[in-house]
């Protein structure tokens, strides 16, 4: 589906000033001056159909937000290869000390699908290769999972987009800070999968290795 032009959201924009801004200027004023504190750090797709702010009624000041193709973590061993995604890392774990991590995956992901797919040779499409190595396990575990069983391709897609948003945790525990503070007990991290169909989201429950309704979640 066709977003909105360039003209309509500075259109929105403006009534934004009006509306939002206007109800919240103190808000910005304190943020402004105070500098943020967020306690959730939230890693998701680029994709336009996820948008954090929205599902969870965050407000500025509460999510420092990482958007990446696929919700990729690339393993500490390869960060400074990666060092955008590092670097947000490193910022919202040792310097803004967040308390939350959540990684949230979601259905009809491009990126999961794209681990299928032969990415052609061309210069143009280089970045994206290489990318997507970063969730090459996860193809590979899905596949010897599967086996010998024949998975529709809708199966196929959540299957993968679930299985990687538990690599990705475990991508995130290899990261020095992020080890000692879950160690420490001062930061939790989560898997949280968005279905942009529904609107539902699940969270992964590690004990459990399911994924379960958001509504039952107990902390
Ligand atoms: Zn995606």
């Amino acid at each position: 589906m066709e977003g909105k032009d360039l003209k309509t959201l500075i259109k929105n924009y403006m009534e934004y000033r009006k509306e939002y801004y206007e109800k919240n200027k103190e808000l910005f004023a304190k943020l402004a001056e105070e500098g943020q504190k967020p306690k959730v750090f939230f890693i998701t797709c680029s994709d336009s159909r996820v948008v954090p702010s929205i599902i969870t009624k965050g407000d500025p000041g509460d999510l420092f937000v990482l958007r990446v193709i696929g919700n990729f973590v690339p393993p500490h061993e390869s960060a400074l290869e990666y060092s955008g995604v590092a670097s947000a890392i490193e910022y919202a774990v040792s310097v803004l000390e967040v308390e939350h991590i959540i990684v949230c995956g979601h259905s009809q992901c491009g990126a999961c699908k794209a681990l299928y797919q032969d990415i052609p040779e061309d210069p143009e499409m280089m970045a994206i290769k290489k990318w997507l190595k970063v969730a090459e396990p996860v193809k590979e575990y899905v596949l010897k999972e599967i086996g010998n069983k024949t998975v529709d391709k809708e199966k196929l897609a959540e299957l993968t987009e679930k299985t990687s948003i538990k690599f990705q945790i475990k991508n995130l525990m290899t990261y020095p800070g992020v080890k000692r503070r879950v160690e420490n007990g001062e930061l939790s991290i989560h898997g949280w999968y968005f279905n942009i169909r529904t609107g539902e989201i699940e969270y992964y429950d590690q004990e459990r290795d399911t994924f379960i309704p958001l509504e039952q979640y107990k902390g």
